[in-house]
């Protein structure tokens, strides 16, 4: 297939491409180069279904006896249940919204039917509750521009909170009683909402960047069904092509081979008969895995990336499900 070839599954037509260009030493006259890809979640297999597109020898490396990553639906409540995402957080140029919609993901708008409940547990008016979490949506926006353009003069321990707070004072004053008491601890109880967004404390999240959460435009929109159709639409060309490997978890990357122009050497210890050497390697595994050194490069990464991988953190997000029982 030539670089140029049509697209497998004509999912490249929906979903914008991504620069796919290798370093021109890879460009071989009359051999095709072969990209490694370590890591079998959406990043590794959008990586191995756009180089298939594109003509390249692709092999998908992954640790775990299945695909998807992060991305995992379960079964064991009898009723399938994500137990990674749930939502697509924006709908502007998000190109998880188009594969929802060509994998025919069932979804359903926030805004839509999504009842708030108050401290004593019964619903609140509707009406109400929509206000209440206009204003909060309003502040968060207003929240990332102030952490943006003040961010020099913003102390690294105000938090997201601090500031709602002193929002909520602008909004429903300082001496408040009664009816506007309960809406403002009953909006300032939507802030800490933004938490389980962002998957830590919004007492933790530093003011003096916010401005790195800021969302992607458009609206956040609830995956009804579940994510598995779509990690099968984005599986589906890597398995029909036979380049994947399970349970092959990659621990050295040696690059380049010595004694070889260019080429990079794979090794897995648990699978050691599925150690190669290819062109180029793409690396797609979590955060986590890089700060545990899981992986072993050879020579070691720049010290820019050791750095990024160091200063980076994220946030530990859990999600409890229930099953009800009718009686
Ligand atoms: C509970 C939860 C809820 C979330 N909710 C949302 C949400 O609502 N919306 C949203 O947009 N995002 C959400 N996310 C984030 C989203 O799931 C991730 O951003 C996305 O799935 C990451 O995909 P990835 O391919 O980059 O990484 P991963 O899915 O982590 O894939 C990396 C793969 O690499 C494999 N691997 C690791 N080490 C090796 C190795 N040495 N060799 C070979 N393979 C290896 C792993 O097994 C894994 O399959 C959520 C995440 C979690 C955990």
């Amino acid at each position: 297939m030539s670089p140029m070839a049509p697209n497998i599954d004509g999912t490249a037509d929906i979903l914008p491409p991504i620069s796919t260009e290798l370093p021109k030493e890879l460009n071989f006259i009359g051999k095709t180069p072969t990209v490694a890809v370590i890591g079998g979640g959406m990043s590794g297999l959008r990586a191995a279904q756009v180089l298939l597109q594109k003509g390249y020898k692709v092999v998908v490396y992954e640790a775990r006896d299945r695909l998807g990553g992060r991305i995992f639906t379960s079964n064991n409540l009898g009723k399938a249940v994500d137990l990674g995402p749930n939502w697509i957080h924006g709908t502007e140029n998000n190109p998880v919204l188009s594969l929802a919609e060509i994998s025919g993901s069932k979804l359903h708008h926030f805004s839509e039917q999504c009842p708030t409940y108050g401290f004593d547990g019964k619903p609140l008016d509707q009406a109400e509750a929509e206000e209440l979490s206009e204003l909060m949506w309003k502040v968060i926006e207003r929240a990332v521009e102030y952490s943006k353009h003040c961010h020099s003069a913003i102390p690294v321990e105000k938090s997201f909170y601090d500031y709602c707070v002193e929002k909520a004072e602008e909004l429903f004053g300082t001496k408040v009683v009664n009816d506007e008491k309960r809406k403002k601890e009953l909006w300032l109880s939507l802030a800490e909402m933004w938490g389980t967004f962002i998957g830590s404390p919004v007492e933790k999240q530093s003011l003096k960047y916010f401005f790195l959460e800021e969302p992607l435009e458009g609206a956040n929109i609830f995956v009804a069904g579940t994510y598995k159709s779509m990690i099968d639409t984005m599986s589906n060309p890597s398995l029909d092509a036979g380049i994947v490997r399970l349970n092959t978890p990659i621990d050295e990357i040696i690059t380049p081979v010595p004694g070889s122009r260019n080429r990079v050497m794979l090794k897995s210890s648990q699978k050691p008969e599925e150690n190669c050497e290819v062109d180029a390697v793409i690396v797609t595994i979590p955060l986590g895995c890089l700060k545990r050194e899981m992986i072993s490069f050879q020579p070691k990464l720049p010290k820019r990336m050791l750095e990024g991988i160091d200063s980076l953190s994220y946030g530990t997000l859990e999600k409890v499900g229930f099953r009800y029982i009718l009686i």
